[in-house]
């Protein structure tokens, strides 16, 4: 490898965590970029990257410290945009990757924004409310340098919600002097959060899901689908598929699976998991499985919308719904997805299938900056129409150049990015 291309150390190509799976995804997809591929290094290699120390006087007078990140991929396109995640699992590999994926999404969706990714290494059920605000607050003033609502702004992910970005906005705005509601999205309504913004994942992984549907000849109607993963994305898209007559026959989360063959009662599961925390002991089912069984599960809709690599080489081969929608981001290996095609299996990537939330996000910011709020009809009007049109040109381009959806997505955005990049050109 030539100097100029010399990798740096935390790029290591050996690594086999999220960040190889996306450098596989590129790798893929470079020869479909024509003369544009000679731009490609730009996106195996994010922009740039923060890692902090976040400590905290916890309630018992102890300090602790929790590891930081925000990542920010490329913004070729606009200013950074991506969640951030609270996860004892959290590594920078992880949120290297997390942001790559947001520059491709917020590119095949065609919002004006690049991509970034943050999280903290904590499992945050161990804290308490204040150690949660606290350790919030510390971690949005140690990555104040870089966000702001023309540079990057964060949004809710794993463990994060509306409660947390109340309290990073209000860090930032008295970090600034002044109040600045468009730092983040995915703020509560009277912080200048968007109508719909809850919802906006599941509702595009729905969206979606209704389009593949149509492509493969299935009524949504009487549908098995299996959900893992019940929290903002999975819960919301179990909610509007069973709504529209489908059978939710299997959910998995982090404390359990559980399956009734005619379908299991979703609102009161739903209602079940914000009074407990976990599908866990919800007692209309017909039984519970131990987790692996999941993926064998008999049904039409498999939406995996929990965490990333979660269908590998190890139960690929035993999935038997003809469209998986990726609610999560990563949850399907590469090998798994050479299986998936061979076996006929449609996969709506994560970069087309969740973007839902990322586009109201946008709505969200837009509507922040002019100050004037749509409805949530509006709101959830221009979603269906972004993830329709959307998905209807991922599809042409697959078909045009007979691909999987996920090579066709990265076509389209890695294509939108590069030429962003070629026409801006190199500075200085
Ligand atoms: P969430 O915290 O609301 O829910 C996460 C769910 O995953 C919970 O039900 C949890 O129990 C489950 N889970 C955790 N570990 C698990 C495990 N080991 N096995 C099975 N289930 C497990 O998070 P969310 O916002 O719904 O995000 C889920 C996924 O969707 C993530 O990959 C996230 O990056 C992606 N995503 C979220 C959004 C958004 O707007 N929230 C947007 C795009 C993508």
């Amino acid at each position: 490898m030539s100097s100029q291309h010399a990798i740096p150390s935390y790029l290591h190509p050996t690594e086999t965590g999220p960040w190889g799976v996306y450098l596989e995804q590129i790798d893929r997809v470079t020869p479909y970029l024509g003369n544009l591929s000679r731009w490609v290094e730009t996106l195996k290699r994010p922009k740039r990257i923060l890692v902090v120390d976040v400590p905290i006087e916890r309630d018992d007078g102890t300090i602790a410290h929790f590891e930081g990140y925000r990542v920010q991929h490329n913004t070729s396109r606009g200013p950074g945009k991506g969640g951030v995640r609270f996860h004892q699992d959290v590594t920078l590999s992880e949120v290297m990757a997390l942001s790559a994926w947001m520059t491709i999404k917020n590119s095949a969706v065609n919002v004006p924004y690049g991509g970034a990714k943050g999280g903290i290494r904590v499992d945050p059920k161990t804290l308490s409310r204040g150690e949660l605000m606290r350790m919030t607050r510390r971690y949005t003033s140690e990555i104040g340098i870089i966000i702001g609502p023309d540079k990057d702004i964060p949004a809710p992910d794993v463990n994060t919600n509306e409660q947390t970005m109340a309290w990073m906005m209000d860090t930032y705005s008295m970090n600034e002097g002044r109040t600045s509601t468009g730092v983040v999205t995915g703020k509560p309504i009277s912080l200048g959060g968007s109508l719909g913004r809850r919802e906006a994942t599941g509702r595009g992984v729905f969206v979606v899901g209704c389009e593949a549907a149509k492509k493969r000849g299935m009524n949504i109607e009487g549908a098995k689908v299996a959900v893992q993963g019940f929290g903002n994305v999975g819960g919301i898209a179990g909610r509007l598929f069973a709504e529209a007559g489908a059978k939710v026959v299997a959910v998995q989360d982090h404390g359990g699976t559980i399956f009734h063959s005619n379908g299991l009662d979703v609102p009161k599961l739903l209602d079940h998991v914000a009074r407990h925390g976990s599908v866990a002991g919800f007692e209309g089912i017909e039984a519970t499985m131990a987790p692996e069984d999941f993926w064998k599960v008999d049904c039409d809709i498999m939406i995996p919308a929990a965490l990333e690599q979660q269908i590998t080489v190890r139960n690929a081969d035993q999935i038997r719904a003809k469209i998986i929608l990726e609610g999560a981001n990563g949850p399907t290996t590469p090998e798994a997805d050479d299986i998936l095609r061979d076996k006929g299996v449609l996969v709506v990537p994560d970069v087309i299938a969740n973007a839902g939330g990322v586009t109201v996000s946008y709505f969200e910011w837009v509507q922040d900056f002019s100050s004037y709020f749509w409805t949530e009809e509006e709101i959830n009007q221009r979603l269906t129409r972004i993830m329709t049109e959307a998905f209807s040109s991922v599809w042409q381009v697959s078909e045009e150049k007979n691909t999987s959806l996920r090579t066709a997505a990265f076509v389209i955005a890695c294509t939108r990015v590069l030429q962003a990049r070629e026409v801006r050109g190199l500075y200085p």
